[in-house]
């Protein structure tokens, strides 16, 4: 059988026999956080549990690298809905060790998209129309200074209601471990 194939057979089953029961929670984060932080597949699970996250207990705001770029982009606006319309309090950034976004290349990607078919003309137009593939698609070096950058953005944001501690982590995606980059209580004291 094919994935969705799959999903949806898997899916019929949990709903006829309820087991979303034990997940049932509202939309409103129990523990009033918004966490900012990385797609990867292997915190999916794991991020949670190291944190004793429940569901309903935070809104998860994913991407790639789980970076904030820019002031108005969308992953800035779900952490602002999340602080005034779904009530959360506080805010985590958290990267994570051996991340795919960490000296991601954009070259690299660009040779991919050549590779899969994507025709060069259609790059050359969007390069033409502004687009800059190269900052687009660029990660980071490091994820400490990736994670310092997003909490600055974050913590300077003239929406971001004042007051509102920000802080900083990296989690190691093996054993789940966080190490603290930046304490937005400490931020917000000495400021
Ligand atoms: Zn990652």
């Amino acid at each position: 059988m094919h994935t969705l194939e799959n999903i949806l057979s898997f899916n019929r089953q949990f709903v006829e026999e309820k087991q979303y029961e034990q997940y049932l929670t509202d939309r409103f984060p129990d523990k009033k956080l918004a966490i900012v932080t990385c797609m990867d597949t292997r915190l999916t699970e794991l991020l949670p549990k190291a944190l004793n996250l429940r569901n309903g207990d935070a809104k998860m705001i994913k991407s790639a690298g789980g970076i904030v770029t820019q002031p108005f982009g969308n992953i800035m606006r779900s952490v602002l809905v999340a602080v005034y319309e779904l009530g959360a309090h506080e805010v985590l950034v958290i990267g994570h060790y051996e991340c795919g976004m960490t000296g991601l290349n954009a070259d690299t990607v660009v040779g991919h998209m050549l590779e899969k078919g994507i025709p060069q003309e259609t790059l050359e137009t969007l390069e033409h129309a502004g687009i800059n593939l190269n900052r687009w698609l660029r990660g980071f070096d490091s994820v400490q200074d990736s994670v310092e950058r997003s909490v600055g953005i974050i913590r300077n944001h003239p929406l971001l209601p004042p007051n509102t501690p920000v802080h900083g982590l990296i989690i190691d995606p093996t054993t789940g471990r966080l190490d603290l980059v930046t304490d937005g209580n400490e931020y917000l004291a000495n400021k």
